[in-house]
């Protein structure tokens, strides 16, 4: 029967034995029960070490996942519905500050002094003109509100704004 073979299990599995090595770990294996059943068992925890590591391996997508994942938010690429809120913020900030400047006009021209006397008139008769048209200007006044807080919610929105959730634009 000649000496055991189990030293050289691991070399047979891996291929890494001679030719005769190899016919010797075979022709004793085929008569010594022991042998061949440690080749079994070595077999066996072979295919369960490759079974579990190859249960364990990672998603073909991982790598790609990961980072898809870490992968910075594009540096704030200003869209244009941020330029379009941001210009309908300032437009409805100066509307709102014509109006008041509108409101305040017939009253500060009382304050003004002859030094302002051109600009005395014109005050007055810009607030003439306005409080002669009393639909326009509250027509005015609501349109400036609704903007800036349109505006407002436009622009709280783009601030909240997820790069995955691409609205329309
Ligand atoms: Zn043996």
């Amino acid at each position: 029967m000649g000496k055991h073979i189990e030293d050289k299990l691991s070399a047979y599995l891996d291929d890494a034995l001679t030719t005769d090595e190899r016919i010797d770990v075979e022709e004793h294996m085929d008569s010594c029960a022991a042998c061949s059943e440690a080749f079994r068992e070595y077999v066996a925890v072979r295919e369960l070490v490759r079974t579990a590591f190859h249960s364990v391996k990672a998603p073909e997508r991982l790598e790609e996942a990961v980072m898809e994942a870490i992968r910075p938010i594009p540096a704030a690429k200003p869209s244009k519905r941020f330029f379009y809120g941001l210009a309908a913020c300032l437009l409805s900030l100066l509307m709102l500050l014509a109006v008041l400047f509108a409101i305040m006009a017939p009253y500060t021209t009382t304050l003004i002094t002859v030094g302002y006397r051109v600009t005395d008139n014109l005050l007055q008769a810009a607030g003439h003109y306005v409080s002669s048209l009393p639909s326009a200007f509250i027509g005015l006044l609501a349109g400036a509100i609704l903007l800036l807080t349109g505006s407002g919610l436009t622009l709280k929105a783009l601030l909240n704004h997820s790069p995955l959730k691409e609205g329309p634009s």
